[in-house]
């Protein structure tokens, strides 16, 4: 599914104008500059040219994108200084509404900073996730910037911390952008959530 062309066809500013949901999705979501906008373009090799919508970081729209037979979205970044409460209580909203209501969702990538772990406000959207018995799937990112034995012992530590969840929660997976390590066998496990 990953050969597939990309294409940019919704951004939702509100949960009215989501789109139908049509194909599978799968969600990624993290705090902002956690490496997502690189993580989506090592796995569909077509992220700069399809992202045509936003300013990284200030944007709080969820944005659709087709591959194919799935359908991948990209949620608003968290996590950086906010300049008012309520950019912060409007992403929480959308967000929310998202993946507690959305028919088609078939899973959310947070990505996690392996050198930084998990934050108070990953763990927010682990407990909506949870919540609403969203399945999710935790993607520690930028693997080449600490030692392997560091990446195994976060990994073990996350998966520790989130263990009385298991029914939703998915083995963590780890991923360089930088070296593509990890890349092939996130697109393996994606590719089994697409319509054949
Ligand atoms: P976003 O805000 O989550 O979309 O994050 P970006 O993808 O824009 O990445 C944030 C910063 O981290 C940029 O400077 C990237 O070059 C860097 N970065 C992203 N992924 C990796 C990675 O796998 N390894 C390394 N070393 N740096 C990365």
């Amino acid at each position: 599914v990953f050969r597939n062309k990309l294409t940019f066809f919704a951004a939702a500013k509100v949960s009215s104008s989501f789109p139908p949901p049509n194909l599978p999705e799968i969600a990624f979501a993290g705090r902002s500059n956690v490496g997502k906008s690189s993580l989506l373009n090592s796995l569909t090799r077509q992220w700069g040219v399809a992202r045509t919508s936003d300013k990284p970081g200030l944007t709080q729209t969820i944005n659709f994108f087709e591959l194919g037979k799935l359908c991948l979205v990209d949620l608003p970044g968290y996590g950086f200084a906010y300049a008012k409460e309520e950019v912060k209580d409007s992403w929480e909203e959308l967000v929310k509404e998202y993946v507690s209501t959305r028919t088609g969702l078939k899973q959310v990538c947070l990505l996690i900073d392996t050198k930084w772990g998990m934050k108070p406000r990953d763990r927010e959207l682990i407990n909506l996730m949870e919540k609403s018995q969203t399945k999710y799937q935790i993607v520690l990112t930028k693997t080449d910037l600490v030692f392997p034995i560091d990446v195994a012992r976060r990994a073990m530590q996350i998966e520790e911390s989130l263990k009385a969840n298991k029914s939703i929660v998915q083995p963590v997976m780890m991923a360089s952008s930088k070296t593509g390590a990890g890349i092939r066998t996130l697109r393996t496990v994606l590719s089994k959530f697409a319509r054949y």
